[in-house]
């Protein structure tokens, strides 16, 4: 995904080395670069204008080091400013004190929600827990087979709705779907939800009724690092229709220019808890920013 950008960072970076002592236009030269091959990435005017202007602050007034020469020194900042807009430190997933855990999904049709659903499951499940799977995603014929077969694969149970029963209220398979967690002693409760393929109304406000119903624990927005740009618009409307506490990046195995992944944390103020890469359930993990920074930059 980050290929293209991360060529051209490291180019521009490189450029530094083969000087010794570093001057203010040295380091504005170095800061044009960088700010092209983020925009050129589709990461977000607002993300790329506070990241350069930090760059530029604090290699300028850089402290001498014994141990970094100058351009070693623009080097590790810009590493330590792209791990702080990737959110700084991982970020745990929130775990009630009185199960279950509810973690409830939300995002775009088509975002990987029902995949992550799965790949959460399993996750879970090595780590000890036992996961319920619930499929509150009545919108769209098949979504609550094709999370019944993600359960099944992750070995996990799947609540949905009986069959037969008309399209069904999703709050009430949610509420009942609590319930029998409890009943079953299924720590941690996932809950898929409906995704339109853009933004609308009654999307925002089905998902904000499930949430009053169930009080999550977590609630986190799904999105596909490979939308560039959308990705932050959508991220605002679902901030300002349901809100969230976390995110999930997906599809960062595709071959987009990742903008969006670098762009929502800042934007949203909220971390990225995780991050897919595949279409197999193993195609999963928790998000690291120091990792994906050292990814971007080589
Ligand atoms: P939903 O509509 O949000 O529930 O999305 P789905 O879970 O149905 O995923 C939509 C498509 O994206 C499916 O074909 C998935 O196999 C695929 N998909 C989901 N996550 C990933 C990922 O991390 N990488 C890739 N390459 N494909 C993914």
């Amino acid at each position: 995904m980050f290929d293209t950008l991360s060529d051209r960072l490291t180019a521009a970076l490189q450029t530094l080395t083969r000087k010794g002592k570093l001057s203010d236009a040295d380091i504005d030269a170095t800061a044009r670069e960088i700010r092209i091959a983020l925009l050129e990435a589709d990461v977000a005017l607002g993300v790329v204008k506070t990241f350069i202007a930090r760059i530029k602050e604090r290699a300028k007034g850089a402290e001498v080091s014994q141990a970094l020469n100058p351009a070693q020194q623009v080097i590790k900042i810009v590493n330590e400013e792209l791990v702080g807009i990737l959110g700084g430190e991982t970020r745990r997933l929130n775990l009630a004190k009185n199960p279950p855990t509810v973690i409830m999904l939300a995002g775009l049709q088509g975002a990987g929600k029902t995949t992550l659903a799965g790949k959460l499951a399993l996750w879970l499940k090595k780590q000890g827990h036992a996961p319920m799977l619930v499929a509150c995603d009545l919108q769209r014929p098949n979504a609550v087979t094709q999370l019944q077969v993600v359960g099944e694969r992750a070995g996990v149970v799947t609540f949905a709705p009986e069959p037969g029963n008309g399209v069904g209220d999703p709050v009430d398979v949610a509420r009942r779907a609590i319930a029998e967690a409890k009943h079953a002693q299924h720590d941690v409760v996932v809950v898929d939800t409906a995704g339109r393929l853009g933004v609308d109304e009654e999307l925002m406000k089905q998902a904000a009724d499930i949430r009053d119903a169930v009080q999550p624990d977590e609630t986190l927005f799904v999105v596909d690092a490979m939308i560039g740009q959308d990705a932050v618009t959508t991220a605002e409307a679902f901030r300002d229709g349901v809100g969230f506490t976390g995110v999930v990046l997906t599809k960062l195995d595709g071959d987009a220019r990742g903008g969006a992944a670098l762009s929502v944390r800042e934007v949203t103020g909220q971390p990225i808890l995780f991050a897919s890469n595949g279409e197999k359930l193993e195609d999963f993990d928790t998000f690291h920013p120091d990792r994906m920074a050292s990814r971007i930059l080589g």
